[in-house]
C-alpha cells in the first residue's frame, strides 16, 4: 500500500533554487568574483563529467574557474606544487580535488595540503574537527546536501532515529555528525554490519551510501520514513542508487531519486561553499 504522502525530495529543484540564490548574491559589484578551482587527474569518465558539471554550475551562477587538469602520470610533487600555488593565489576562495585519484597519488596527503579555509569539499582535518565540535565551517558537500534537502521539505532530524548506512568519510561518517548536530539519535551501518534490515527498520530517516545497487528493500523500511539515496551506480546504461526506488517509494513517505536527489545538492553545496570563503575573504579584507 503506498503511503499516504508519498513524496519526491527533489534535488535537482533545490539546486537550482540554490544557484539562483547565489548569482543574485553576485549581482553586487565587488573587486572580484569567487574562485573554485576542481582538480583533476587522469581520465576517469566518471570524473570527467562530474568536473565539467561542477565547472558549468560556476559559470551560471558567476564563480571564476581555475581548474587544472593534469596527465595521468602526474607526480605527488606536481599537485603539491599546483596545490601550493592555488593556496597563495588571491582569485581563488575553493580549491577541490576530484577523487578518485590514480593509485601512485597519496589523496590524504593532498587534502591536507589545501589551505583550510579554501577546502571548498571540507575534507582537511581541521574542517571535519569543527563539524565534530559542531563549530561553523567549511562542511562536506555531499552530506551538506542531505541535510539542505530535509531542511527544505521540513523534516527536522530532531528527536528522530536516522541511520546511515556507509561509513566513508566523503560521506557516512560526516552526515552522521551532521545528523547529531542536528539532535537526531544516528546509527552507523557498514559492510560488517550483523543485521542490516533489523537495523533500517527502526530508523526514521535512511540513508544509503554504499555504492551497492539495490542494497535497500522495501522490507527494509519502516512505513512513512524518509529515504535519502546517495548512491550512484551504473547499471548497464542506467543511472541508479543504491535504494530499489519503485519498491521502496510504496512504503516511504519521502524519497530521493537518482538521478536528480542528492547529486545536484552537492554540486550546489559546492559552489555554496566556494561563496561562503569568498564572502568571508572580502569581509576581512583579504581579496
Ligand atoms: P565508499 O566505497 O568509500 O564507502 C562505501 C560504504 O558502504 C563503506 O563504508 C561500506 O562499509 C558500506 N557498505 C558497502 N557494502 C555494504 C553493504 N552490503 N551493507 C552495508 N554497508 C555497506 O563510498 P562513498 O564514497 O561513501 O560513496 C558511496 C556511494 O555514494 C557511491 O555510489 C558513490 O558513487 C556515491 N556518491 C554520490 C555522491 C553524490 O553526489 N550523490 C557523492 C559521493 C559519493
Amino acid at each position: 500500500m503506498r503511503a499516504m504522502s508519498d513524496q519526491i525530495l527533489d534535488g535537482k529543484a533545490l539546486a537550482k533554487t540554490i544557484r539562483n540564490q547565489l548569482r543574485s548574491r553576485l549581482e553586487t559589484p565587488a573587486d572580484r568574483p569567487p574562485g573554485l578551482a576542481v582538480l583533476m587527474v587522469g581520465d576517469d569518465p566518471a570524473s570527467a563529467v562530474y568536473v565539467r558539471n561542477k565547472e558549468k554550475a560556476c559559470q551560471k551562477v558567476g564563480i571564476a574557474s581555475f581548474g587544472r587538469h593534469f596527465p595521468t602520470e602526474t607526480t605527488q610533487g606536481e599537485l603539491e606544487t599546483a596545490i601550493d600555488a592555488l593556496n597563495q593565489d588571491d582569485r581563488v576562495d575553493g580549491i577541490l580535488v576530484q577523487l578518485p585519484l590514480p593509485a601512485h597519488l597519496d589523496a590524504i596527503a593532498l587534502l591536507h595540503r589545501i589551505r583550510p579555509d579554501k577546502d571548498a569539499d571540507g575534507l582537511h582535518p581541521a574542517n571535519l574537527g569543527r563539524l565534530v565540535r559542531n563549530e561553523e565551517g567549511l562542511q562536506s558537500c555531499t552530506p551538506a546536501g542531505v541535510m539542505r534537502l530535509l531542511q527544505e521539505y521540513d523534516i527536522d532530524p530532531a528527536g528522530k532515529n536516522a541511520v546511515v548506512i556507509g561509513r566513508s568519510i566523503l560521506v557516512g561518517k560526516p552526515l552522521a555528525l551532521m545528523l547529531l548536530n542536528a539532535n537526531a539519535t544516528p546509527t552507523i551501518a557498514h559492510s560488517r554490519t550483523a543485521d542490516l534490515a533489523a537495523v533500517t527498520r527502526n530508523a526514521d530517516i535512511v540513508v544509503a551510501a554504499t555504492g551497492k545497487p539495490g542494497l535497500l528493500t522495501a522490507e527494509m523500511v519502516k512505513p512513512g520514513a524518509t529515504v535519502v539515496d546517495v548512491g550512484i551506480n551504473k547499471v548497464g546504461d542506467r543511472l541508479v542508487g543504491d535504494v530499489d526506488f519503485d519498491g521502496v517509494r510504496e512504503v516511504a513517505s519521502f524519497i530521493t531519486p537518482v538521478p536528480g536527489g542528492v547529486g545536484p545538492m552537492t554540486v550546489a553545496m559546492l559552489l555554496y561553499n566556494t561563496v561562503w570563503s569568498w564572502e568571508k575573504r572580502m569581509n576581512s579584507g583579504r581579496s
